[in-house]
């Protein structure tokens, strides 16, 4: 998450060639060559308060959360050994399909192609605080969020950055689609399956729905994927930065401890 800053707030991420892990809160530019459409968005966007998931420093950002590209061939060792030697596009029963909120399809040039899930990263959208249990109300969060990865600088996202999201009623979306490399922990995207929790966890608490939908999932995608727990992270574990926020943060440390997630 990019905390304290101002649109459509994201977490932080990397795409292909870019990662949204803002460690500084370099003031993200407007974007130049974004279709009329979305610069409209994106001076929409620069009203609302959006903050990002990656960076622990206060710094006002102008706009966007920063994304930060890395090559697009950069191997990743640890997922070198894919545990499934596909990730299939279809998500779970009972996720709510992307094509149920999202506004535009994939840019499929912009993405890398997910070879395997190897580990999870949790997120908050770093953004104001979201407690509207509605579903349209998480819809419209999600498209907000898809918009601002989409018009990211230095260079476009080509989905939202999260595989997955889990809004205040608990309900599970489905966000980039799995046989894309998700672009939200900065130079360690690959074989990692990326779940926002729809919110600023600095700002308010984790729900009890949101606890059960996390346990649930998490250790759904667990066996699925055959990720242990060991390897299911927070953001501020992998690299420096607020996100998930206090209150996730403290959520995951003890259902990883005590087993609510296994
Ligand atoms: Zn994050």
């Amino acid at each position: 998450m990019l905390e304290s800053i101002k649109p459509p707030g994201v977490d932080q991420h990397e795409e292909r060639q870019h990662n949204m892990d803002s460690l500084n809160g370099t003031p993200t530019p407007e974007p130049r060559d974004e279709p009329k459409s979305s610069r409209r968005f994106f001076v929409l966007a620069g009203s609302l308060f959006l903050a990002g998931c990656a960076t622990r420093s206060k710094t006002v950002v102008s706009s966007l959360p920063d994304p930060w590209w890395t090559p697009t061939t950069m191997p990743d060792p640890k997922a070198s050994k894919p545990k499934s030697p596909a990730v299939a596009a279809v998500p779970p029963t009972g996720v709510i399909a992307r094509s149920a909120w999202a506004g535009g399809n994939p840019v499929p040039s912009r993405m890398d192609a997910n070879r395997s899930i190897s580990r999870i990263t949790i997120h908050h959208d770093g953004m104001q605080p979201f407690t509207d249990t509605s579903y349209k109300a998480a819809a419209r969060r999600l498209e907000s969020i898809r918009r601002a990865h989409l018009g990211r600088k230095p260079q476009r996202f080509g989905d939202i950055g999260y595989h997955y999201a889990i809004d205040p009623a608990g309900r599970i979306w489905s966000c980039r689609p799995l046989s894309y490399q998700g672009a939200h922990v900065k130079g360690q995207n690959p074989g990692n399956l990326g779940i926002v929790v729809l919110g600023n966890y600095d700002k308010q608490s984790v729900n009890r729905a949101q606890q059960v939908a996390l346990a649930a999932f998490l250790s759904a995608q667990s066996r699925q994927y055959r990720v242990p727990v060991s390897r299911i992270y927070t953001h501020q574990e992998m690299s420096p930065t607020a996100c998930p926020g206090r209150s996730l943060q403290k959520y995951m440390v003890q259902a990883r401890r005590n087993g609510t997630i296994a």
